[in-house]
């Protein structure tokens, strides 16, 4: 259902922006007064407190649609769940006909406690002499929706304009599995006639000078382990309890989790690219008034993983280690896998975007990187989940990219921060890339 945008809020944000440009030429400043004022949105929108349980939605999209309309985007607000926008911004290119590029972020953030954090952490401050800004959002992801307006707002000025159609999607719920975000949008007939080429989703922040960009997401599972036995005597010793069984499983997985691990700690393969598996429950005993009943062995014993797995591995494979290894039925053990999302693409093809000359937009956004002056890492597989998974399950080459060199990684961290410069600089690298996959002709090709 799409729902009438709306325009009243446009000559407040215009309003706001001047009294941004007459504030930032009073106070001494290392940036220009237009680059003041593209920090001054960030921390606007920062302020906006999207974070779970309790997200404010409608405020963020007033604010995403003022800006959009100042900048002069067409608009378009779906919604798929109530009080739940998802904003559609678009920057018609001279061919339509061509695939399109897609500029995603999320508008919710993971909560934040603010007594753990040195600033409020919907305060957006802006520490003076280091020029972090301090939000709960300022890396994850609120920073790349505004790069996306902001850049875009520079080319107009610069009287670029693209070739083929850009636009960005403003989603809300990633942070808690996108049902009524992404997922909806991606089986939508809106997104059908978007008819998308290439999508730029969230990436991570990088400690070096280098930014990182990410192929492909794990893939989550959930492992439910459940041993049942004979009950008995706490003083016993015999063989087949619940708990004794239970510890045997989770000492076969301890040493498989140990051997993905050290591959990792001798710097054979980065984190992402193994198999992570993690205890995160365990659920057993008697209970008494007191505690748990001391001197029985319980007959049911319980625990629960998180798994992630790489693309890159064979899902049939860990099956069976789980089915003869970890989880055997002839030790009165079961289990229950929860796999979240495909392990394959809707063309049987694996859970990736190519990152080599085979994807005729790699070299252009490789080259648009480099040529903004930035070095580009190898490409990695991003250890946790995003919104972009649902794109490549569609089989739409996304890149995950969030230009934040030198910064170290805080999403989902207390003190969360991005500083102005990075901010600013990121700007800069997303008007390099929009322009030349926007203006980029190999139709052919793609
Ligand atoms: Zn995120």
């Amino acid at each position: 259902m799409s729902l009438p945008s709306s325009s009243s809020s446009s000559s407040h944000l215009t309003r706001s922006f001047l009294l941004s440009l007459l504030f930032t030429s009073i106070v001494a400043s290392a940036f220009s007064d237009n680059e003041e004022a593209q920090i001054h949105h960030f921390q606007q929108y920062l302020r906006i407190r999207t974070a779970h349980p309790d997200p404010d939605y409608t405020a963020a999209a007033s604010f995403l649609l003022s800006l959009a309309h100042f900048i002069g985007l067409q608009t378009l607000t779906l919604q798929f769940a109530p009080n739940k926008p998802l904003l559609l911004l678009t920057w018609p290119g001279s061919d339509p006909s061509l695939p399109s590029i897609l500029l995603n972020s999320h508008i919710d953030s993971v909560p934040a406690e603010p007594d753990k954090w040195i600033h409020p952490p919907f305060s957006a401050t802006r520490d003076p002499d280091t020029g972090r800004i301090y939000a709960r959002g300022a890396q994850d992801d609120k920073c790349i929706a505004i790069q996306y307006l902001e850049a875009i707002r520079s080319l107009k000025r610069s009287g670029f304009s693209p070739l083929r159609s850009v636009h960005i999607s403003l989603v809300p719920d990633e942070e808690i599995g996108g049902a009524d975000g992404f997922e909806k949008l991606a089986q939508s007939e809106e997104f059908r006639k978007l008819n998308v080429g290439l999508v730029l989703d969230e990436g991570q922040a990088s400690p070096s000078d280098e930014f990182r960009v990410f192929y492909a997401d794990r893939s989550p599972w959930r492992l439910f382990v459940k041993a049942t036995g004979s009950p008995g005597h706490g003083s016993r010793m015999y063989d087949g309890t619940a708990i004794e069984k239970l510890m045997v499983c989770a000492e076969a997985i301890a040493r498989f989790r140990d051997s993905q691990f050290d591959m990792v700690k001798a710097g054979i393969s980065p984190a992402s690219e193994v198999i992570s598996i993690n205890p995160v429950y365990m659920k057993s005993g008697t209970p008494s008034p007191s505690g748990f009943v001391m001197n029985v062995q319980p007959s049911e014993a319980e625990m629960g993983f998180d798994l992630r797995l790489p693309p890159t591995v064979d899902p049939e494979q860990l099956k069976e280690r789980i089915n003869k290894e970890w989880v055997p039925s002839f030790k009165n053990m079961s289990y229950t896998l929860l796999q979240k999302g495909p392990i394959k693409d809707c063309n049987g093809k694996l859970l990736i975007t190519l990152t080599n000359e085979s994807n005729p937009w790699w070299p252009v956004f490789e080259k648009a990187v480099i040529s903004s002056g930035k070095k580009l890492a190898k490409p990695e597989i991003l250890s946790s989940t995003t919104d972009a998974r649902f794109m490549r399950e569609m089989g739409i080459p996304t890149f995950g990219f969030s230009p934040m060199a030198n910064t170290p990684i805080l999403l989902h961290d207390h003190n969360e921060f991005l500083k102005d410069e990075v901010f600013v600089k990121g700007i800069k690298v997303y008007e390099s890339i929009i322009s030349a996959l926007s203006s980029f002709n190999l139709a052919s090709s793609v």
